[in-house]
């Protein structure tokens, strides 16, 4: 058979093409970050079909998102330039093992319309299980045990198969209700996430003819980011591939960041071993990046011990440095990317004008969102959310907000059925139903049918107290609205606390509940910008309401996880402060492991960048209304110097610390005085250090250091704040003088260095 053309292959390297041409046999390319893995698996792809080797439907490719399938379809697509008959199979882990799990149900006790549980109805079966063992739900919440299952999951263990090192789980009673609940699945017809692969491991275990179908049927088997696959991911591939061994996986154990779910970079280690004479691939020169941004990954990724070690090169031109930029807050870092990606989209900043597709925000916690979205969104700044709803559209945030806008207004029926039962008041549905019932019957609103309900003794037992409860709490939060007694942040802490529901998540064992405790606290510091509940209910139901148009140009915010294989012209990497980044929790929970698994993720990072990667920290967090002093990010010592730009705050050069809310003007005195500690410090200190020690003048408008804080940086009228006297203006400047009217402490003169500017 004559040929075709492979047009596809013109424009990979020789390594790359390698492993292309390789078609038969295992394959592992173990290659650093933009090196062109996931386009050499691409032209693979193309190549088994262009070639014949494989019908579209004998090729069974694994991606990490469903967004990565989607874009490797196209690509292969647009590499054969035709529609290929039928397309490979082509998904996440989950997504194939769905598909394949429904043609074999029964061999897992199951029938072939089944259901997927959320984590919701899983908690809620385990939670039965656990009280009709008379085990004590408080010690023993359903939510670690939700926990410890996922993870023997995940490493493919049937409860026959938890080893008995493991069997101390749950007061010793883990394995036995593992079995109850699998069991209890069966009977519902029903599976969570971790049984997609764990029955498919399975039934290959068991079932020889159905694996040897599956082995002649996916005669080519690719994996991508093969180093964040589970162990009962890695079984599952094995299985697969065991007969013709056609098995190509890619990755970069540098880049290896879901240890914290299970994946072990030891498979990569592992292949060589699995499958003897695999021809390994490694790829070193790098097409994404320039020079800079790769030398600034390269660097902090060298701090890691425990890594196979590689480096990469490039021949791009070297490109700005990695910028590096200090704020005064979290608040003043949201507003400065705010004007520098309008800056660059309209090309003031000396560059071409720059599409906000081309721009992503990473942050390290989903939290970290949500003031670049209020932000945004006052600036009127058209932005995305990749990998999870955006902020107010979070679950946590919903559900305080129910709370909140019963607080406002009782008689809101919605949020009243949203928390009825949020946290569990042992309220079944046929309560709910009874009044509703009352509330129709008597043309009131729910929280009125609730008390009646109560009163009459419709709804009894421990489901009636704790009913009444919360009628009365709603009742009290809503005098405490009306009276003004307190402010409405602690207003607002105190519903959270006294609801119950700050408290269900800190009994909550499941990975995500630390980042919705987070969310929370983020949600009370939005309010604090606010004047009361009223206000920043509105707020937000405009927020909701800004559903934009898709084809509009957008920047991108998501975490850094979701950001894995992606790339951007331009990346923002914010919050880079010890304790943000590297998360504590991580450090606390698994020590030198989990830093080390922080900065893969910073590698990752960094290595999003094609042209201009941007690092920034704030000196100061407001937590739970109190100021925190943040230290600068220990990764960021690790940046190589010749490859950073420190650019200066923008405070130093006279503008002031910009727009409206960081120094708001309904901030009260106690909130000044703490701004005015935070100046001192070690955090604000430190930042002034790394600010200084600028190494290079990055440009002529920003080369200004530290000690220009003289009288230069200020002009008349400025807005200024001293520590002792407070916020006033500059009247006059005579020497090293200002001549500035105090808004309390009347007029005086101050020398300029004990000034800082404020905003107007
Ligand atoms: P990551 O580890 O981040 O997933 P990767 O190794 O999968 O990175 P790709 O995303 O495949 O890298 O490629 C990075 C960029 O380099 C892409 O824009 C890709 O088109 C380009 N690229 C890859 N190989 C080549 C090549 N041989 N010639 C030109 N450009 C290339
Ligand atoms: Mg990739």
């Amino acid at each position: 058979m004559a040929a075709r053309p492979a047009p596809y292959l013109d424009d990979l390297n020789p390594a790359q093409r390698a492993a292309v041409e390789a078609l038969d046999g295992p394959v592992l390319m173990l290659a650093g970050a933009g090196t062109g893995k996931t386009k050499a698996l691409t032209a693979r792809i193309a190549h088994l079909l262009n070639t014949g080797r494989a019908r579209p439907n004998e090729i069974l490719s694994v991606t990490f998102t469903n967004k990565a399938a989607r874009e490797m379809k196209n690509r292969v697509g647009q590499l054969l330039g035709q529609p290929a008959e039928g397309m490979p199979w082509l998904g996440t882990f989950h997504a194939i093992c769905v598909k394949l799990l429904r043609r074999h149900a029964e061999l897992a006790g199951l029938k072939s319309n089944f259901t997927i549980l959320d984590t919701d109805d899983q908690i809620r079966l385990m939670k039965q299980l656990i009280v009709a063992e008379n085990i004590d739900e408080k010690r023993w919440p359903a939510r670690q045990l939700a926990g410890i299952i996922d993870g023997w999951k995940n490493r493919a263990w049937t409860p026959e198969k938890v080893p008995a090192a493991e069997a101390a789980a749950f007061n010793n009673r883990g394995t036995e209700l593992y079995a109850a609940y699998q069991e209890r699945l069966k009977t519902l017809n029903a599976v969570d996430f971790g049984d997609l692969l764990l029955h498919m491991v399975t039934i290959f275990r068991e079932h020889e003819d159905v694996l040897a179908q599956y082995q002649r049927w996916f005669r080519y088997i690719l994996v991508d980011e093969y180093q964040d696959t589970n162990v009962a991911q890695y079984l599952w591939l094995r299985l697969l591939a065991g007969a013709h061994k056609n098995i190509c996986c890619v990755g970069d154990d540098d880049q290896s960041i879901y240890g914290w779910r299970g994946a072990e970079v030891g498979n990569i280690l592992r292949f060589e071993k699995d499958f003897p004479g695999a021809k390994v691939v490694r790829l070193e020169q790098n097409y994404r990046s320039t020079p800079h941004i790769l030398a600034a990954a390269g660097g902090v990724i060298r701090g890691n011990e425990d890594r196979l070690g590689k480096e990469l090169w490039t021949e791009a031109e070297e490109g700005e440095r990695v910028r590096l930029i200090g704020h005064w807050d979290g608040e003043e870092e949201a507003r400065w990317i705010g004007d520098e990606i309008e800056a660059m989209q309209s090309g003031s900043r000396g560059m071409n004008p720059m599409s906000l597709d081309d721009m992503a925000i990473l942050v390290r916690a989903s939290h970290q969102m949500r003031a670049f979205e209020d932000r945004f969104l006052t600036i009127g700044l058209p932005y995305r959310v990749i990998g999870g709803p955006r902020f107010y559209e979070r679950m946590e945030i919903r559900d305080a907000m129910a709370y909140f806008r019963l607080a406002v207004s009782p008689d809101d029926d919605l949020a009243f059925e949203r928390i009825v039962n949020t946290p569990r008041r042992g309220l079944g549905d046929k309560a709910v139903q009874t009044i509703q019932r009352m509330a129709r019957a008597h043309a009131i609103p729910l929280v009125d049918a609730a008390g009646k309900c109560v009163e009459q003794a419709e709804i009894k037992g421990k489901g009636g107290k704790s009913l009444a409860q919360l009628v009365t709490n709603i009742f009290r939060w809503h005098s405490q609205v009306r009276d003004e007694a307190d402010t409405h942040v602690e207003l607002a802490e105190m519903i959270l606390e006294e609801s119950g529901y700050t408290e269900m998540w800190q009994n909550d064992k499941t990975p995500e509940a630390p980042g919705r405790l987070e969310n929370l606290k983020e949600l009370v510091k939005a309010l604090e910008e606010f004047d009361n509940l009223q206000g920043f209910l509105e707020h937000v139901a405009l927020i909701m309401d800004n559903e934009s148009d898709e084809a509009e140009e957008k920047v991108t915010i998501m975490t850094l996880h979701a950001a894995k294989g992606l790339e951007y012209p331009a990346v923002f990497l914010p919050g880079w402060e010890d304790g943000l980044f590297p998360s504590q929790r991580s450090m606390d929970e698994s020590g030198l492991k989990g830093l080390e698994e922080e900065r893969r993720l910073a590698y990752v990072g960094i290595t999003r960048a094609e042209e201009l990667c941007t690092i920034s920290f704030a000196a100061n967090r407001r937590v739970y209304g109190q100021w925190q002093s943040q230290m600068p990010s220990r990764f960021i010592d690790e940046l190589p110097e010749e490859n950073v730009d420190v650019l200066t705050p923008p405070g130093l050069y006279g503008g002031g610390y910009g727009a409206a809310g960081s120094f708001g003007s309904g901030s009260s005195l106690e909130e000044k005085a703490a701004r005015a500690d935070a100046y001192n410090s070690p955090g604000w200190r430190r930042m002034q250090q790394n600010t200084a020690r600028s190494m290079h003048s990055p440009n002529e408008s920003r080369n200004l250091t530290i000690d220009s804080t003289a009288v230069s940086a200020f002009t008349q009228g400025d807005r200024v704040f001293h520590q002792k006297f407070g916020y006033g203006y500059v009247m006059g400047i005579e020497g090293d003088k200002l001549d500035i009217e105090f808004e309390h402490a009347g007029s005086k003169k101050v020398v300029a260095k004990f000034i800082v500017p404020a905003d107007r």
